[in-house]
């Protein structure tokens, strides 16, 4: 164990390299695990961990739940449906309310930007150690994606050794909704810490010029940034700029849920410019594995044909990765006891 400090997970703009290099390499000792047999780590024993999602979720609630069960932790999971909610309660005294039935980590999803930021200083304000685990704010942040995608790649680059350097000179390119995607701006910070450069491509509407900047300074709030080196954010408006440079393709759905006006012209004509598919893809130089954090909208970010194929596609492997991630940072959120005894 090095120096692991954050007790919140919020987002990633504040991990240093040995942050990735810490949840990375965690993360691949869990992955091995099932095969030698072992199913459940002690590690968080009569720990609580409950999800909170305020905003639907297959993936990352389910991931995050299976993560918590393979650490023997108890796991609570609320849905907003059918909740206290519904009488006016607040998400702040709907996180009080498990707070208070002794939860030890809080996964929170909701459609606000900042609420998990928020939750944590408020439970920090009221003396709470309860931890908050960011599963994805509005369009800020989504860190467990950031990371299990982070992890996928430097998987594919590199099995042997999946570290963050597995991803230095590499050229990500990033397709699609940029502006409404925390999965876009998670990324953004993780892979160029760990020097990657990454291209950008999408239409005016949905990936202005200003992300160009946008790993440039911390956050506000924050001080300085971590990486001394980050890798370049380039922008392009047409896959021809950017397909023949790129090592991995990222495409993302067009979140229409977060879209106030419409920003597209129709799908068929988003799907011709900006689809990835076998045919788009031979713009590339060599064969590019593609990643998509789901839902896909198929025919639409990509073809159907192109999600079935294995031999290209990692979305299956990134829904698998993201156990071990979470697990990762379950463990060295929640497994003070464990992190002593050193597993
Ligand atoms: N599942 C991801 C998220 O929650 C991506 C998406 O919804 O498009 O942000």
């Amino acid at each position: 164990m090095t120096g692991w400090s954050h007790h919140h997970v919020i987002d990633l703009s504040s991990f240093s390299l040995e942050d990735y290099r810490e949840v990375l390499s965690l993360a691949h000792r869990f992955k091995s695990l099932p095969s030698s047999g072992t199913r459940k780590l002690p590690a968080l024993q009569g720990r609580l961990v409950t999800t909170l999602f305020f905003e639907a979720s297959t993936r990352t609630r389910s991931s995050f739940e299976l993560a918590a069960r393979s650490l023997s932790a108890d796991v609570v999971n609320f849905t907003a449906s059918g909740s206290s909610l519904r009488k006016g309660e607040s998400v702040l005294d709907t996180a009080l309310t498990y707070v208070a039935m002794g939860a030890d980590v809080l996964v929170v999803r909701h459609s606000s930007t900042n609420v998990a930021a928020q939750l944590a200083s408020e439970l920090e304000k009221s003396g709470e150690t309860t931890a908050i685990l960011n599963g994805g704010d509005g369009l800020h942040s989504h860190p467990s994606q950031g990371l299990l995608d982070l992890y996928t790649l430097a998987n594919y680059f590199n099995p042997l050794n999946p570290e963050p350097e597995a991803l230095l000179g590499k050229k990500i390119a990033i397709i699609g909704d940029i502006l409404h995607s925390r999965v876009a701006r998670s990324n953004l910070w993780a892979l160029t810490a760990c020097g990657a450069d990454v291209l950008l491509c999408g239409p005016p509407s949905l990936l202005p010029k200003e992300f160009e900047n946008f790993v440039d300074a911390p956050p506000p709030g924050q001080e300085l940034d971590p990486i001394k080196k980050r890798g370049r954010i380039h922008i392009e408006r047409k896959l021809s700029e950017v397909l023949p440079y790129a090592d991995a393709v990222m495409t993302l759905r067009l979140q229409k849920e977060r879209m106030k006006e419409n920003l597209l012209s129709t799908l068929d004509r988003y799907h011709n410019d900006y689809g990835i598919t076998h045919q788009s893809l031979k713009l590339c130089q060599k064969s590019v594995p593609v990643l998509h954090p789901g839902p896909v909208n198929r025919g639409v970010e990509m073809s159907g044909e192109l999600l079935a194929d294995r031999s290209i596609c990692l979305v299956e492997e990134q829904v698998k990765n993201g156990i071990p991630i979470r697990m990762a940072l379950l463990y060295l959120i929640a497994a003070v006891e464990a992190k002593k005894a050193n597993i």
